[in-house]
């Protein structure tokens, strides 16, 4: 078990624009540690005139960056994966000290985050784009081409890997990244600009403001910018796509969920109690792919003894990580308290836990299992965004389609059984972008795009993978003819 090593010396989290640190003009907000409760460092908001010089050095920088090959660009990209491995220890401490995560999971996502980059290095040698003879002499052919300056709004969950959903394709393919980072969780970003100078990315092809959310609606009216990818809740994700559509931009905004588990009574009971628990309290449940609704299928009580031991045994802290603030264990109480009000059973009470020995000012709720929940009571429908599993117990899996199929969110799903038909039903049916199969976290690895529909997703196309190439850039379409000798056809 690693030790998170929490900042001793407050850190303040300015601009990087152009290659140097600027302070925004706007208001300073505090940046707490959710393992200490102590504060770790500041911000200084930006307002829109932080955003237009910020802007004019991204279009700057822009032009000189798409002029390179994708090759160039390529060698850098792949100085900074080299970068970004040497410093991974440093950047998880700082991302566990200021969102709360286990020391392992800050690094599984910064792994997940190089990966991408991975999956960007690649298109130097697969998207060589399509050419061909389409009548005597006449040639057409697509070149991919860059937007110019794009942005990337990103939640406190994931503060290296969402945002590394996004750089390294956007970058690779040509465009210049305004990044905006949580205020909840905005030191890492320094650690990542740091890493992508390093590897000599030219000096405003990547620039970071930080702030909350006039920066972000400055971003979304700003014309300069052709396109903007969040990732957040879905309230503001519905928002986001709103208005940086009404100013002309492509916007892919992804949100919320409420991710459904069918636990079928023929699953493996070791693979299902450790697939289930690693999924509800991974990242505290504070991560858009948790399950938080177990739809129990039949006799599945001795899965459920299982999962509910499993779970006890969890130790906050060393097993599982924090809650981001204070007022998000407060929500959580209440929502459990008011789910036992109206006689829910409560099979594991995680509320009000014993904080860890060192940590005592830290912001602690522990596994909580809430169980023969109705399907329309609230914490059956709303994304609680905490470590709390609600167990519906269904007849049968048309029963369990028929609840998972009935939520807004469409993120993931997941079935726990040994039977291929059931499976395979699973799979047809289920409203939802990543569907798994006797998996917790059903997470595509690359090049599979990550994204879920419904309410989880606004917008086109996906954020990695191959469904994220059309998103970052412009297919350009040729048609050429150089001989005059060639016989005359339709286009002549
Ligand atoms: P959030 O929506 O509060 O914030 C996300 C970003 O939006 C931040 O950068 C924040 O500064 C900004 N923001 C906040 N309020 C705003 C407003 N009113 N207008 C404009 N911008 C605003 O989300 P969060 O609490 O940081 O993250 C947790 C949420 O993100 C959860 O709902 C989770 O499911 C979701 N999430 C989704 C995915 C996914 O891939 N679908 C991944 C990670 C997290």
């Amino acid at each position: 078990m690693v030790r998170v090593s929490i900042p001793k010396e407050q850190v303040q989290c300015e601009n990087w624009i152009g290659g140097d640190w600027r302070k925004g003009s706007g208001d300073a907000i505090e940046i707490q540690s959710p393992i200490t409760g102590a504060t770790i460092g500041s911000l200084q908001a930006s307002t829109a005139e932080d955003l237009t010089d910020c802007i004019e050095n991204s279009q700057e920088a822009a032009k000189g960056w798409a002029a390179l090959s994708i090759k160039e660009r390529c060698a850098v990209m792949f100085r900074a994966r080299e970068i970004l491995l040497r410093e991974c220890d440093a950047i998880s401490h700082v991302v566990s000290a200021e969102s709360g995560k286990t020391f392992g999971e800050s690094k599984a996502g910064l792994f997940k985050g190089i990966e991408v980059l991975e999956y960007a290095l690649s298109l130097q040698n697969v998207d060589s784009g399509g050419r061909m003879e389409v009548s005597t002499g006449v040639w057409c052919e697509y070149r991919r081409e860059p937007l110019g300056v794009v942005a990337g709004i990103t939640p406190f969950n994931f503060p290296a890997m969402v945002p590394m959903w996004m750089m390294p394709i956007a970058l690779t393919l040509g465009n210049a990244f305004i990044w905006k980072p949580s205020e909840k969780t905005p030191i890492t970003s320094k650690l990542l600009a740091q890493a992508f100078a390093e590897a000599g990315l030219p000096a405003g092809v990547l620039n970071i403001v930080q702030g909350g959310r006039e920066t972000v609606e400055a971003i979304l009216d700003a014309p300069g910018i052709s396109a903007a990818a969040f990732v957040g809740s879905t309230a503001v994700a519905k928002q986001v796509y709103a208005r940086g559509s009404a100013s002309h931009k492509r916007v892919l905004a992804l949100g919320g969920a409420k991710n459904h588990i069918v636990l079928m009574p023929d699953a493996n009971p070791e693979m299902a109690a450790d697939g289930i628990v690693a999924s509800f309290t991974g990242c505290a449940g504070q991560r858009c792919m948790a399950a938080s609704v177990l739809l129990a299928v039949g006799d599945t009580e001795h899965i459920l003894s299982q999962i509910k031991e499993r779970a006890a045994g969890l130790k906050l802290s060393d097993n599982m990580g924090a809650i981001i603030t204070q007022e998000s264990v407060d929500k959580l109480n209440q929502a459990v308290d008011k789910a036992e009000s109206a006689g829910t059973k409560i099979l594991l009470d995680g509320r009000r836990p014993q904080a860890p020995t060192d940590y005592k000012n830290g912001f602690w709720f522990a596994p909580t299992i809430l169980d023969e929940v109705s399907r329309d009571a609230e914490v059956s429908q709303t994304e609680l965004f905490g470590p709390v599993l609600t167990i519906i117990r269904c007849e049968n899996l048309s029963e369990a389609l028929e609840i998972e199929n009935g939520s807004e969110y469409g993120n993931a799903a997941s079935v726990f059984t040994q039977s291929g038909a059931v499976a395979e039903r699973f799979a047809q049916e289920a409203q939802a972008g990543m569907v798994g199969v006797n998996i917790g976290v059903p997470v595509p690895r690359e090049p599979f795009s990550f994204g879920g529909i419904q309410a989880s997703k606004f917008g086109q196309g996906d954020i990695t993978g191959a469904g994220s190439l059309d998103f970052w850039s412009n297919q350009k379409k040729l048609t050429t003819k150089w001989s005059i000798e060639s016989a005359r056809n339709w286009m002549s």
